[in-house]
């Protein structure tokens, strides 16, 4: 990092402006935001500077003297020289400096703002692109509110009653994220500030329920971070305790709170490394201490994920929780492979399938599977794969039906073998791939070789 981000308080200090010109005036008009005293000095000066009450203008050229006593030196001409002299003798007395568009002559660098006061963002390329960090900016401006300002404070007048009303660090932080992601917030947004204030001083009063603990069942989709939902995100980042499984990758387990707890309960496909009802007492039971205990599942928690067994007891116990959904592998491996799973031609309807059973059977409706004009796609199908081909063919459906395999689908070990129901027993078997993979049935598997975007390699 070659900057690093501090906020200066500039209100009662006075800056120096060697410049009289346009950008010199935008500067002004920026810094003039601090309350800071803004002293100018340049050969001519722009009258909307000359009569802004928060500038002394002096109509003469730059002497080095004029630095003495500010808190901050910005060169705004554009000569060089000038600008070079100023940074030379701002470094020689020790005053930080900032020269506009050279950033060799600079100390400080200004960055991109969105301003919702006291909330204040800094975006900087250092830089490097600040075209890239002024589309930060517009992003964060656009999905920001501008309530937030208001939101903020309200928060600060009730800081030092909260911190009186909850002695400890932890239910300080519940508290909070309780008004700011709640009701409180609610009506601050939608400009209530009354109600706002009433609710946040009842919240102070009676906090009974401002520590119980809740449980999150977050779907992790299938791999790529980036798939995840923004709901999903900011509640890994508010858990105390995460429990997780073999599918939850490492890039998005990195994405969880820092300091939360990391409980791994992972299950193999026949190897419960902790027995499911281990993991809903264990949900339950952090719960009830109090803690904010997220539950992440590879893909959607309520697609073969034992979601609904898992938030049964909690619901039995009255525990609060929230299911946030999550991309299936079934969508995240159709996408990346360019294998649309219906398509107006070829498949008119998809269906989601478990190739393993309780029981370690296949006993499936095999003739509904096997009928044309539909997309099957099998989840946790790898072990049963040939006979899942040989039933299909049996039942009717050709044997030359293109059959995908997705390894990993869409993480960065994503592999992918196309054959036929006939060749695919074979394919890999001479290749076999890792777990956990997922079998498309159909014949949309054929759009692969058009629509393949992401250019993953095939084996056939
Ligand atoms: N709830 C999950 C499915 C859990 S069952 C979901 O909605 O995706 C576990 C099976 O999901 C695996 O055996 C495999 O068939 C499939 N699966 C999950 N993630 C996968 C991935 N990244 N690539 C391929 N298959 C995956």
């Amino acid at each position: 990092m070659q900057y690093f981000p501090l906020f200066h308080k500039l209100s009662g200090k006075t800056i120096l402006v060697v410049g009289g010109g346009d950008i010199a005036a935008r500067k002004i008009h920026l810094l003039q935001r601090s309350g800071c005293r803004i002293q100018v000095v340049a050969p001519s000066i722009l009258p909307v500077i000359a009569s802004n009450p928060n500038c002394d203008c002096y109509l003469r050229l730059f002497d080095p003297a004029d630095i003495d006593g500010k808190a901050l030196v910005v060169s705004a001409t554009d000569i060089e020289a000038v600008n070079q002299h100023v940074s030379e003798q701002s470094r020689a007395r020790g005053v930080l400096v900032n020269v506009v568009d050279s950033p060799d002559l600079c100390d400080v660098i200004f960055p991109s703002l969105v301003d919702r006061d006291p909330l204040i963002i800094a975006i900087t390329s250092s830089g490097q692109a600040p075209v890239l960090a002024r589309s930060v900016r517009a992003k964060l401006e656009s999905t920001i509110p501008a309530s937030y300002g208001h939101l903020a404070k309200l928060a600060s007048r009730f800081r030092k009653a909260v911190k009186e009303r909850f002695t400890s660090l932890d239910e300080r932080r519940y508290f909070w994220e309780k008004v700011l992601g709640g009701t409180v917030a609610e009506h601050v947004y939608a400009g209530r500030m009354e109600q706002a204030e009433h609710q946040l001083k009842a919240m102070i009063d009676a906090p009974g329920d401002a520590q119980n603990g809740e449980v999150y069942l977050v779907g992790a989709g299938p791999g790529d971070p980036d798939l995840l939902t923004f709901k999903a995100l900011r509640l890994m980042q508010q858990a105390d305790v995460v429990l997780y499984d073999r599918l939850v990758s490492d890039a998005i387990l990195d994405l969880v709170r820092r300091d939360a707890q990391r409980l791994y309960v992972g299950k193999q496909r026949s190897d419960h490394a902790v027995p499911q009802q281990d993991i809903n007492q264990r949900l339950l039971d952090l719960a009830r201490e109090g803690k904010k205990v997220l539950r992440l599942k590879g893909g959607d928690p309520f697609i073969f994920g034992r979601g609904g067994e898992e938030i049964d007891l909690l619901a039995e116990h009255g525990i609060p929780f929230q299911v946030v959904p999550g991309i299936t592998a079934a969508s995240g491996c159709s996408t990346y492979t360019g294998i649309p799973l219906t398509h107006r031609d070829f498949a008119q309807s998809v269906r989601f399938v478990t190739g393993h059973l309780k029981d370690g059977s296949l006993n499936l409706p095999w003739s509904e599977l096997a009928s044309p004009q539909q997309t099957v796609v099998f989840y946790m199908g790898l072990v049963g794969l040939e006979k899942i081909c040989n039933k299909l063919i049996q039942h009717g459906r050709s044997a030359d039906t293109p059959i995908a395999l997705v390894q990993k689908g869409t993480t960065p070990d994503q592999r992918l073998w196309i054959g036929t129901l006939a060749t695919m027993p074979d394919l890999i078997r001479n290749d076999p791939p890792k777990a956990p993979t997922l079998t498309i049935v159909g014949e949309v598997v054929s759009l692969h070789e058009r629509l393949n975007w992401l250019g993953s390699s095939v084996t056939s």
